[in-house]
């Protein structure tokens, strides 16, 4: 067993203390515990989302595990005189995660993105671990879909449940159907198969070292605009939240 759960408080939202390492041995606690668990990845974002959302807050504060991802959360941790140790991105969380599975014969379902490219990050994934065991549905969902995707995830009964459909989607669609799979890690991962299609860049490496993620997203995708004009509004509830206690 991995030690002790500690969490932080940033705007009523609890994230866990963990670096990449710690978030991974305890996703791998999770699988052999044989129990339904649920990973979320917060990011400023998320959290400024939450603050009007109590489901999502809920699911949040709930879950087994909510990794700082974000350099947005890890500064707020700074702010808050509590650090975290460092940014643990949901897409390295997930990358470390196709290693271990390679070795220890754990199963995939990837559920999200466009059909062409759920099915293209599957291919992608498997030239790099060829042993992998990985079922995909695109993450467009009709009610009729939904009814025959959740009987398939029945059916394949995977080890891990990989959710990119975007927040607060994946969060709602894992809170209501995981208690209808037995034994899963579910796991909200927003545009990571369009990363791992390479339908998506990543920000290259000096950009994510300098906490400059966000920037890249924005010059690729400029509609994102109203969601990084939040970055600033988290910092400023984040400095109200330590000036009050
Ligand atoms: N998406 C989906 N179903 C939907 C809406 C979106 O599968 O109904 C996918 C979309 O194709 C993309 C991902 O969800 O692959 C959202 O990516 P984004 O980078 O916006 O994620 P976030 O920033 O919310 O984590």
């Amino acid at each position: 067993m991995t030690k002790m759960r500690e969490r932080i408080n940033i705007l009523d939202i609890l994230i866990d203390k963990v670096d990449t390492k710690l978030a991974l041995a305890r996703i791998i606690d999770f699988i052999e515990s044989n129990a339904n668990k649920l990973v979320v990845t917060p990011n400023s974002e998320m959290i400024i989302a939450a603050q009007s959302d109590r489901r999502l807050k809920r699911i949040i504060n709930t879950s087994d595990l909510a990794v700082p991802d974000g350099a947005g959360v890890v500064l707020a941790s700074k702010l808050l005189g509590d650090p975290i140790p460092e940014r643990v991105a949901g897409i390295d969380l997930v990358k470390e995660l196709f290693k271990v599975a390679q070795q220890a014969n754990y199963s995939f379902y990837f559920l999200g993105a466009a059909p062409n490219v759920a099915k293209k990050a599957k291919k992608q994934v498997l030239k790099h671990y060829p042993n992998l065991e990985i079922n995909v549905h695109h993450g467009y969902l009709t009610r009729v879909l939904e009814e025959q995707v959740i009987n398939d995830i029945i059916k394949r009964s995977p080890d891990i449940i990989l959710v990119g459909m975007g927040v607060p989607l994946q969060e709602k669609w894992l809170d209501k159907y995981l208690s209808k799979f037995e034994s899963v890690v579910g796991m909200g991962v927003g545009g990571s198969f369009d990363i791992l299609a390479g339908t998506k860049d990543r920000a290259p490496t000096w950009m994510q070292n300098h906490s400059l993620e966000w920037l890249y997203r924005l010059l690729q995708e400029p509609q994102r605009i109203q969601r990084t004009i939040k970055l600033p509004q988290f910092i400023q509830q984040v400095l109200l939240q330590k000036y009050k206690n």
